[in-house]
């Protein structure tokens, strides 16, 4: 008998439409359209068994008998609750989150994508950021030159190691003020976060399993070894206190990871996920295929890969892409 597949599919934000100001490709590349959700949960229940991290043993053992499809989103964004959550039980399906505590905590979306729509409100701005050894400074006049400034700034952030999640509004200027001084950056965004309530009823409901993601989602791979412990046992206590529940599986912020980064997670968790396919498998670093919202270029990425190629060009016809 054929040895059942294992899939895990990768989302953050569902979106009815894209906001216009989300101008950063990586932003628009992290929301899918709820039409589209709707299209690929129903495919996936149609065609899968929707699998729960209980499953893992027997599928990642090979002695699984059906396809299995895991559901998983980063972040615990609030439009997973608000419009995922409506899908997945309309179709008696389920998914994993995986969670950054702190992130939950803070009612307001992070500064670094807050910018976002205020540049986007004000233009044209003079935008600075200034924290530790980033600085970035640009003219903002129009959507084409908000988007260049936006991945300018991710990338500068990564390759001097600054936590993006870690700006706070008073690095970050616009015209000379700092973010807290425009109204429109309290607002809630595509990156605001649900409740801790929204997610333990969604948790009661069984529609939600609930995994790890950091306390600040600092790159695990930046920290020391006491520092990434510290990290990852504050998230797991916090996910304790709030949910009642101890993690088991977690997935790595930024996806970013390295062989001592794997060697720590595996004190605190049986499974823990990459933000891409790898192969062969490994429980500390298993793949993932990110659904994307500009599908027709990373559909040919994904479809690269061929165990997962396979289900990815399944579910492309089936939402008639291909
Ligand atoms: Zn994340």
């Amino acid at each position: 008998m054929k040895q059942g597949s294992l899939i895990t599919l990768m989302f953050h934000g569902i979106v009815e439409k894209m906001p216009d100001y989300c101008r950063y490709y990586a932003t628009r590349d992290c929301h899918i359209r709820l039409s589209d959700f709707e299209k690929m949960i129903r495919y996936c229940t149609d065609h899968y068994r929707i699998l729960g991290i209980d499953d893992l043993p027997v599928y990642l053992s090979g002695n699984a008998k059906e396809d299995g499809v895991l559901i998983t989103f980063d972040d615990g964004l609030e439009s997973l609750y608000t419009l995922g959550v409506p899908v997945l039980k309309k179709y008696n399906a389920r998914a994993t989150v995986f969670l950054t505590s702190g992130w939950i905590d803070n009612p307001l979306e992070p500064s670094v994508f807050a910018l976002e729509r205020v540049i986007y409100e004000h233009m044209p701005v003079t935008a600075t950021v200034s924290v530790k050894d980033c600085f970035w400074e640009a003219d903002v006049r129009d959507k084409k030159s908000m988007s260049s400034f936006l991945d300018g700034l991710w990338t500068k952030l990564l390759k001097t190691k600054t936590p993006p999640l870690s700006l706070q509004d008073d690095h970050i200027t616009i015209n000379g003020k700092t973010l807290d001084h425009f109204p429109v950056r309290m607002q809630k965004g595509c990156w605001s976060t649900a409740s801790w309530q929204m997610l333990s009823q969604a948790y009661a409901e069984g529609i939600l399993e609930i995994g790890a993601h950091g306390a600040t989602h600092i790159p695990w791979s930046w920290l020391s070894d006491e520092e990434l412990e510290r990290e990852l046992s504050e998230n797991r206590s916090r996910i304790l206190q709030k949910l009642g529940m101890e993690v088991v599986s977690c997935s790595y912020p930024h996806g970013l990871r390295n062989e001592n980064t794997k060697h720590v997670v595996q004190k605190y968790f049986k499974y823990a996920f990459a933000n891409v396919p790898v192969v062969p498998p490994d429980h500390m670093e298993l793949s993932r295929l990110h659904v994307p919202y500009h599908r027709p270029n990373s559909l040919k990425w994904l479809t690269q890969y061929r165990r997962q190629g396979d289900i990815v060009r399944k579910m492309a016809s089936a939402i008639g892409l291909v």
